[in-house]
This record gives C-alpha cells, sequence and structure tokens, in this order.
C-alpha cells in the first residue's frame, strides 16, 4: 500500500455530505445490492456497476432462452420489456408512453437512426450545442454534407451552458444563420441534457419551453442525464439515451423515445424487415407507430438487464438516488480541487454527477487514469479531445453512482496528491 492510502479518509475529507443518513443508507443499501469487489469505481459516467438482481436476471433469460428457445423465452418475457418502455416514458414524461419507447443497442446508433428518419426541409437550420457528443456531431455533419443542411451553434457561457438571456436577447448568431437568427427560424433544436466531458446541466426544461413557444422540435440526449438529474418536463418531441451509464443496467441496450405526436412524421430510421415494408419501386414504406425506429435482431438479454435495473432505480425512488449522487458530487468536488495541482472545472455546486479534472502542466490524463487502476484499483475516465468540439485537451473525469462513498472520493484525492496523479 501507497503513503498516500495509508493516510486516514478524514485528512483530506471536509466530512461526508451534509451528515445525510438518508443517502448513507441508500447507499449502503446500493453497495449490499451489488458483489463485493476491491475496485474503487469512479466512472458511472462510462459505466456503472450492474446490481447482483440485474445480472441474475440475465442470467435466468439466458437459460430460458437456452431452454423454451430465444423467441419464446422473449415473448415470456413481453411484459417485463413492456414494464421497462414504461418506465422510461414515465422518466422522460409527461407527453410519452410505453408505445413510443424503442429499444436500441446503444445511444449513438439510436441518434443516428432517428437523425436519418426525421423529415427535414431543403436548406434546414439544425441548433445544436458546442458540447456535442462527438458520434453525434458526426451524424449532423454527415447529414449535413449529404443534405446540405446548416448546423447552427446556440448560444452558450464559458462553462458551455446554453445562454438563454443571450439567446432571448440576440437570437443565435453565426455565418449559418445569416448573421443571426431567432428560435422560430431553425427546423430543429438537438442536445445533450448532460454532456460527457463536462459537469455541466443544461437548462433543458427551460430551452424546451421556448422551442414550445417557438414551435420548434426538440431532440435531447440523455445518455448521460437519465438516472442522475431530472429528466421530467423537458418537453422534448424525442430522447436518446443509454442503459449503462447512470441507469446501472448492461451494455448494450439504449433506446429511442418518441412523443405520440411526432412518430407518425418519422420515416424510417434504419429500413429492414423490422422496421419498413417495400413498395415497388419506390423508397421502402415505414412501418406503423413507432415500430419504424426498430433495428430487429439485438441482444434481448441486455434489454432484460436493463428493465431490471430500472425496476432497481423505481424501487429506491429516483430522486433519492439523484440526490445521494448530487452529494457525492459535492463532497468530490471539495477534495479534489487542487489536488496535487488537479483543478476541477465545473462549480462547486454543479447539479451534475460529472466530475472532471484539469491536468497540471505536462500530466497526461491517460497515464493517470492507467496508473490509478493498475497501482490503486482505482477506476475513473480519460477524456481525449476528440470527444467534443468544445474541448481544448484531454481531461480525466471521475462519477460516483449512490453506490460510492465519500471515501471513495477522498482516496482519489489522495492518489492524485501523489505519485499516481503525476502520471
Ligand atoms: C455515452 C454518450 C452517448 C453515447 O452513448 P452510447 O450508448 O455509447 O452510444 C451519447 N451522448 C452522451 C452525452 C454520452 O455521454
Amino acid at each position: 500500500m501507497t503513503e498516500a492510502l495509508r493516510r486516514p479518509a478524514s485528512e483530506r475529507s471536509t466530512g461526508v455530505p451534509g451528515g445525510d443518513p438518508a443517502g448513507e443508507l441508500l447507499g449502503r443499501r446500493w453497495r449490499e445490492a451489488r458483489s463485493p469487489t476491491a475496485v474503487t469505481h469512479l466512472d458511472a459516467a462510462g459505466a456503472a456497476r450492474q446490481s447482483r438482481a440485474t445480472i441474475a436476471a440475465q442470467t435466468e433469460f439466458l437459460r430460458a432462452e437456452a431452454e423454451l428457445g430465444a423467441y419464446v423465452a422473449e415473448l415470456t418475457a413481453a411484459d417485463v420489456l413492456a414494464t421497462a418502455r414504461s418506465t422510461l416514458a414515465g422518466l422522460l414524461g409527461p407527453g410519452l408512453t410505453a408505445d413510443g419507447v424503442v429499444f436500441h443497442q446503444s445511444a449513438s446508433a439510436a441518434f443516428a437512426a432517428l437523425l436519418t428518419a426525421w423529415r427535414l426541409p431543403e436548406r434546414a437550420r439544425i441548433a445544436v450545442v458546442p458540447s456535442e457528443y462527438g458520434s453525434n456531431r458526426l451524424v449532423l455533419e454527415a447529414r449535413a454534407a449529404g443534405s446540405g443542411l446548416d448546423l447552427l451553434d446556440l448560444p452558450v457561457d464559458g462553462r458551455g451552458v446554453v445562454d438563454l438571456d443571450v439567446l432571448d436577447r440576440a437570437g443565435i448568431a453565426g455565418a449559418a444563420a445569416g448573421g443571426s437568427c431567432g428560435l422560430d427560424e431553425v427546423d430543429l433544436v438537438v442536445f445533450p441534457q448532460v454532456p460527457s466531458q463536462r459537469g455541466v446541466v443544461q437548462p433543458a426544461a427551460e430551452l424546451g419551453r421556448r422551442c414550445a413557444d417557438a414551435g420548434v422540435p426538440v431532440v435531447i440526449d440523455v445518455a448521460q442525464g437519465l438516472g442522475q438529474v431530472d429528466t421530467t418536463g423537458l418537453g422534448a418531441s424525442a430522447y436518446v439515451g443509454t442503459s449503462r451509464k447512470w441507469l446501472c443496467g448492461p451494455r448494450g441496450a439504449a433506446f429511442v423515445a418518441l412523443r405520440t405526436e411526432v412518430i407518425e412524421r418519422l420515416g424510417v430510421g434504419v429500413p429492414s424487415l423490422y422496421s419498413a415494408r417495400s413498395a415497388a419501386g419506390g423508397p421502402p414504406i415505414a412501418l406503423a407507430g413507432a415500430a419504424r425506429m426498430s433495428v430487429g435482431e439485438a441482444s434481448v438479454v441486455a434489454r432484460i438487464g436493463l428493465a431490471q435495473a430500472l425496476a432497481d432505480l423505481a424501487a429506491a425512488g429516483p430522486s433519492a438516488v439523484r440526490a445521494r449522487i448530487a452529494a457525492l458530487a459535492a463532497h468530490g468536488r471539495r477534495v479534489l480541487d487542487g489536488a496535487g495541482g488537479w483543478r476541477v472545472r465545473e462549480r462547486p455546486d454543479s447539479p451534475s454527477g460529472i466530475i472532471t479534472l484539469q491536468p497540471p502542466d505536462g500530466v497526461d490524463p491517460v497515464a493517470v487514469r492507467d496508473r490509478l487502476f493498475r497501482d490503486l484499483q482505482i477506476l475513473t475516465s480519460a477524456i481525449p479531445s476528440t470527444r467534443s468540439r468544445d474541448l481544448r485537451g484531454p481531461l480525466l473525469r471521475a462519477s460516483a453512482h449512490a453506490y460510492n462513498e465519500p471515501a471513495d472520493l477522498d482516496r482519489l484525492a489522495r492518489a492524485l496528491a501523489g505519485r499516481a496523479g503525476r502520471g
């Protein structure tokens, strides 16, 4: 054990989050619901820990596939999958139902399918943010290049948060906007509620209201928001999200959620026998309803795992889980800022569970992430600058879920202050 690890947790810690017995009880329950591990998990924003119940649901389903036949097993699990879609609709509502929720294999693939299906006029304008997730940005750029549409940046402040005052006063500026234009002059607004590479939360509900007033549809990427911040009342036409991050589900499951009134206006996402039918000579015709966004063959077991993870969340109470995550992030920012010269990039009271750390000069976050895991079994993420066009250089990211303890963040702070933090 290194010198840093032998020091008592209290040395750097400024105390547990507000002496919060309810949060600590929830934390203990979530830890006990998971298998013990020697690893300090601080990567919920990359892939969170699954509960034992989530793992058990998947192994049982795999057995059912082998015993009953995979398609029969899927049919027998129809209720479980419908409940999961309904829970997702509830977490994103009002205005959504289980019928509008379609499983995909990743949020990126769901976003690509959605943008393919979205009908846009000639020379359409899509308003975006600089913090857009890299893969989504590539989808938007491909669509822009293919059909000559324009991507306009919504005004943001120094932290990348959409500046509603500037938007109200001056609209959307830039050459692509012909100098400047109002929200009512764009055809679609797209943004991640919580970016991957910044510990901020967009004012999604307020922006959603402005878009509704302007009659502009909105697509919100909740891959990083769902499960850790409130995603209700945002008012978007469509959402994409993923299982393995703050929902604590397995990899390879994700979804697109569509408000009822947009479904019939969409074309086909990914043409296949599951989403479309052939029209002799013409382009494929979309199947009725949200089926037009279906992907067909998939890892159904991953969806079963997601369903159990959603049941875990519903049982614990989504708002209690969110409060626990926010308290841990606040504690983390207190103890991590300045440790070994690393600087927390967001405000101490930011409502996101994501903590991003700017390295000291000359320190490589990839090397530090590797060393933290190899030497100390602390799991974090290194964010490459390709993740988003608003990044100037690579970062280290720490993200604690409800199952973490303040001591986990203290441990990371001590490690960064020690040899591991120098890369
Ligand atoms: C992770 C992430 C995605 C992509 O999700 P996948 O399931 O990996 O495709 C999209 N947007 C944001 C903000 C993300 O953090």
